[in-house]
Protein backbone atom coordinates (compact mmCIF):
# COMPACT_ATOMS: atom_id res chain seq x y z
CA UNK A 1 0.00 0.00 0.00
CA UNK A 2 1.27 3.67 -0.77
CA UNK A 3 0.87 6.08 1.87
CA UNK A 4 1.93 9.62 1.01
CA UNK A 5 0.45 10.91 4.90
CA UNK A 6 -1.96 13.62 5.68
CA UNK A 7 -2.80 17.02 4.44
CA UNK A 8 -2.42 18.30 8.26
CA UNK A 9 1.35 17.20 9.44
CA UNK A 10 0.44 16.23 12.64
CA UNK A 11 -1.91 13.67 11.61
CA UNK A 12 1.18 11.85 10.26
CA UNK A 13 2.72 11.81 14.16
CA UNK A 14 2.58 8.39 16.18
CA UNK A 15 3.95 10.03 19.55
CA UNK A 16 5.31 12.87 20.45
CA UNK A 17 9.10 12.87 22.21
CA UNK A 18 10.00 16.49 22.93
CA UNK A 19 7.16 19.10 23.15
CA UNK A 20 7.46 22.93 22.22
CA UNK A 21 7.92 23.92 25.76
CA UNK A 22 10.69 21.77 26.74
CA UNK A 23 12.49 22.58 23.05
CA UNK A 24 12.35 26.02 24.19
CA UNK A 25 13.60 25.67 27.98
CA UNK A 26 16.25 23.39 26.41
CA UNK A 27 17.55 25.86 23.95
CA UNK A 28 17.59 28.94 26.42
CA UNK A 29 19.54 26.88 28.54
CA UNK A 30 22.21 25.95 25.70
CA UNK A 31 22.08 29.30 24.99
CA UNK A 32 23.54 30.36 27.84
CA UNK A 33 26.19 27.79 28.10
CA UNK A 34 27.46 28.52 24.81
CA UNK A 35 27.53 32.23 25.48
CA UNK A 36 29.57 31.77 29.15
CA UNK A 37 31.52 29.30 27.20
CA UNK A 38 33.19 31.78 24.71
CA UNK A 39 34.36 34.60 27.22
CA UNK A 40 36.35 36.71 25.46
CA UNK A 41 35.87 35.63 21.86
CA UNK A 42 34.74 38.24 19.52
CA UNK A 43 34.57 36.15 16.66
CA UNK A 44 31.72 33.08 16.81
CA UNK A 45 30.92 31.91 13.79
CA UNK A 46 27.59 29.83 14.06
CA UNK A 47 27.83 27.46 10.79
CA UNK A 48 24.44 25.78 10.44
CA UNK A 49 23.82 22.50 8.09
CA UNK A 50 20.65 23.08 6.08
CA UNK A 51 18.44 22.18 6.10
CA UNK A 52 17.73 20.51 8.84
CA UNK A 53 19.59 22.46 11.92
CA UNK A 54 17.48 25.67 10.13
CA UNK A 55 14.46 25.86 12.86
CA UNK A 56 17.61 25.10 15.31
CA UNK A 57 20.08 28.20 14.95
CA UNK A 58 17.31 30.27 14.35
CA UNK A 59 15.83 30.11 18.14
CA UNK A 60 19.55 28.90 19.06
CA UNK A 61 21.59 32.28 17.96
CA UNK A 62 18.49 34.18 19.64
CA UNK A 63 19.51 33.02 23.20
CA UNK A 64 23.25 33.43 22.76
CA UNK A 65 23.84 36.27 24.48
CA UNK A 66 27.14 37.19 22.37
CA UNK A 67 27.62 38.98 19.06
CA UNK A 68 27.53 36.07 16.73
CA UNK A 69 27.33 36.04 13.18
CA UNK A 70 26.29 33.12 11.09
CA UNK A 71 26.96 30.81 7.96
CA UNK A 72 25.02 27.92 6.57
CA UNK A 73 26.49 24.80 4.79
CA UNK A 74 24.06 22.25 2.91
CA UNK A 75 25.05 18.60 2.85
CA UNK A 76 23.51 15.54 1.97
CA UNK A 77 23.89 12.72 3.58
CA UNK A 78 20.68 10.64 2.65
CA UNK A 79 19.06 10.39 -0.64
CA UNK A 80 15.52 11.80 -0.48
CA UNK A 81 12.96 9.78 1.58
CA UNK A 82 15.55 7.92 3.10
CA UNK A 83 16.06 6.72 6.56
CA UNK A 84 19.71 5.27 6.16
CA UNK A 85 22.83 7.09 6.47
CA UNK A 86 24.68 6.29 3.41
CA UNK A 87 28.39 7.32 4.58
CA UNK A 88 28.74 9.61 1.56
CA UNK A 89 28.52 13.06 2.44
CA UNK A 90 27.96 15.58 -0.30
CA UNK A 91 28.35 19.84 -0.44
CA UNK A 92 25.62 21.10 -1.66
CA UNK A 93 26.20 24.64 -0.63
CA UNK A 94 29.97 25.63 0.55
CA UNK A 95 30.50 28.84 2.94
CA UNK A 96 29.88 31.99 1.89
CA UNK A 97 32.73 33.67 4.26
CA UNK A 98 36.04 32.62 5.85
CA UNK A 99 36.43 31.06 9.36
CA UNK A 100 40.27 31.44 9.39
CA UNK A 101 41.37 32.50 13.04
CA UNK A 102 36.94 32.28 14.33
CA UNK A 103 36.00 30.63 17.12
CA UNK A 104 33.25 27.80 14.88
CA UNK A 105 30.15 26.46 16.65
CA UNK A 106 28.50 23.82 14.07
CA UNK A 107 24.74 24.17 14.42
CA UNK A 108 23.30 20.40 13.86
CA UNK A 109 20.03 19.34 13.96
CA UNK A 110 20.54 15.74 14.86
CA UNK A 111 23.66 13.42 15.54
CA UNK A 112 22.84 9.54 13.93
CA UNK A 113 25.79 7.70 12.96
CA UNK A 114 28.11 10.60 13.01
CA UNK A 115 29.54 10.04 9.89
CA UNK A 116 28.12 13.60 8.20
CA UNK A 117 29.65 15.72 11.17
CA UNK A 118 32.41 13.52 11.30
CA UNK A 119 33.41 15.02 7.38
CA UNK A 120 32.31 18.32 8.41
CA UNK A 121 34.88 18.49 11.25
CA UNK A 122 37.62 17.69 9.01
CA UNK A 123 36.72 19.92 6.13
CA UNK A 124 36.04 23.14 8.27
CA UNK A 125 39.55 21.92 10.28
CA UNK A 126 41.63 22.46 7.12
CA UNK A 127 40.21 25.92 6.96
CA UNK A 128 42.59 26.95 9.63
CA UNK A 129 39.52 28.33 12.75
CA UNK A 130 40.88 29.26 15.68
CA UNK A 131 38.61 26.71 17.36
CA UNK A 132 36.01 24.17 16.60
CA UNK A 133 33.08 23.03 18.86
CA UNK A 134 29.77 21.31 18.01
CA UNK A 135 25.94 21.48 19.18
CA UNK A 136 23.29 19.48 18.22
CA UNK A 137 19.78 19.95 19.03
CA UNK A 138 19.92 15.71 19.55
CA UNK A 139 21.61 12.68 19.47
CA UNK A 140 21.48 9.11 18.82
CA UNK A 141 24.50 7.83 20.72
CA UNK A 142 23.16 4.08 19.95
CA UNK A 143 23.63 4.40 16.05
CA UNK A 144 27.11 6.08 16.41
CA UNK A 145 29.80 4.56 13.64
CA UNK A 146 32.35 7.16 14.36
CA UNK A 147 33.89 8.58 17.96
CA UNK A 148 32.94 12.24 18.24
CA UNK A 149 33.07 14.45 20.57
CA UNK A 150 30.12 16.82 20.72
CA UNK A 151 30.06 19.70 23.05
CA UNK A 152 26.69 20.09 23.67
CA UNK A 153 23.62 17.96 23.12
CA UNK A 154 19.88 19.29 23.34
CA UNK A 155 18.27 15.85 24.02
CA UNK A 156 19.71 11.98 23.74
CA UNK A 157 16.89 9.96 22.00
CA UNK A 158 16.28 6.50 21.51
CA UNK A 159 16.94 5.12 18.08
CA UNK A 160 13.42 6.28 16.52
CA UNK A 161 13.17 8.30 13.43
CA UNK A 162 11.94 11.18 14.42
CA UNK A 163 10.79 14.99 12.57
CA UNK A 164 9.54 18.35 13.47
CA UNK A 165 11.32 21.53 14.48
CA UNK A 166 13.18 21.08 11.26
CA UNK A 167 13.96 17.63 10.68
CA UNK A 168 11.96 16.48 7.37
CA UNK A 169 10.77 13.35 6.18
CA UNK A 170 10.67 13.56 2.07
CA UNK A 171 10.74 17.44 2.92
CA UNK A 172 7.97 17.03 4.89
CA UNK A 173 7.08 17.55 8.52
CA UNK A 174 9.83 20.42 9.00
CA UNK A 175 7.31 22.88 10.23
CA UNK A 176 6.08 21.00 13.22
CA UNK A 177 6.32 22.52 16.48
CA UNK A 178 7.91 19.67 18.15
CA UNK A 179 10.13 16.75 17.53
CA UNK A 180 7.92 13.79 16.97
CA UNK A 181 7.93 10.07 15.39
CA UNK A 182 6.38 9.29 12.24
CA UNK A 183 4.10 6.85 12.06
CA UNK A 184 5.59 3.31 10.65
CA UNK A 185 3.23 2.73 7.93
CA UNK A 186 4.54 6.14 6.25
CA UNK A 187 8.45 5.02 6.45
CA UNK A 188 8.19 1.57 6.22
CA UNK A 189 8.24 1.39 2.58
CA UNK A 190 11.54 3.50 2.42
CA UNK A 191 13.48 1.13 5.10
CA UNK A 192 12.65 -2.07 3.27
CA UNK A 193 9.61 -3.35 5.29
CA UNK A 194 6.44 -4.26 3.06
P1 LIG B 1 24.67 10.94 10.47
O1 LIG B 1 25.71 11.26 9.43
O2 LIG B 1 25.06 11.37 11.86
O3 LIG B 1 24.26 9.51 10.42
O4 LIG B 1 23.35 11.66 10.04
C1 LIG B 1 23.11 12.99 10.27
C2 LIG B 1 21.97 13.45 9.39
O5 LIG B 1 21.05 12.38 9.13
C3 LIG B 1 21.15 14.50 10.07
O6 LIG B 1 21.66 15.80 9.84
C4 LIG B 1 19.77 14.29 9.47
O7 LIG B 1 19.68 15.00 8.25
C5 LIG B 1 19.73 12.81 9.18
N1 LIG B 1 19.03 12.04 10.23
C6 LIG B 1 19.56 11.16 11.10
N2 LIG B 1 18.63 10.64 11.93
C7 LIG B 1 17.46 11.23 11.57
C8 LIG B 1 16.12 11.13 12.07
O8 LIG B 1 15.77 10.41 13.02
N3 LIG B 1 15.20 11.91 11.45
C9 LIG B 1 15.49 12.73 10.40
N4 LIG B 1 14.50 13.45 9.87
N5 LIG B 1 16.76 12.85 9.91
C10 LIG B 1 17.72 12.11 10.50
Amino acid sequence: MSNTGSANPHDDIAEILIDEAAIKTRVEELGAEIGAAYTGSDSIVLISVLKGALVFVADLMRAIPRNVSIDVMEVSSYGGGNTESSGTVRILKDLSGTIEGRDVLIVEDIIDTGLTLNYLTGYLGGKSPRSIRIVTLLNKPARRLVDLKVDWTGFEIPDKFVVGYGLDFGEKYRNLRYVGVLKRELYASAIGEA
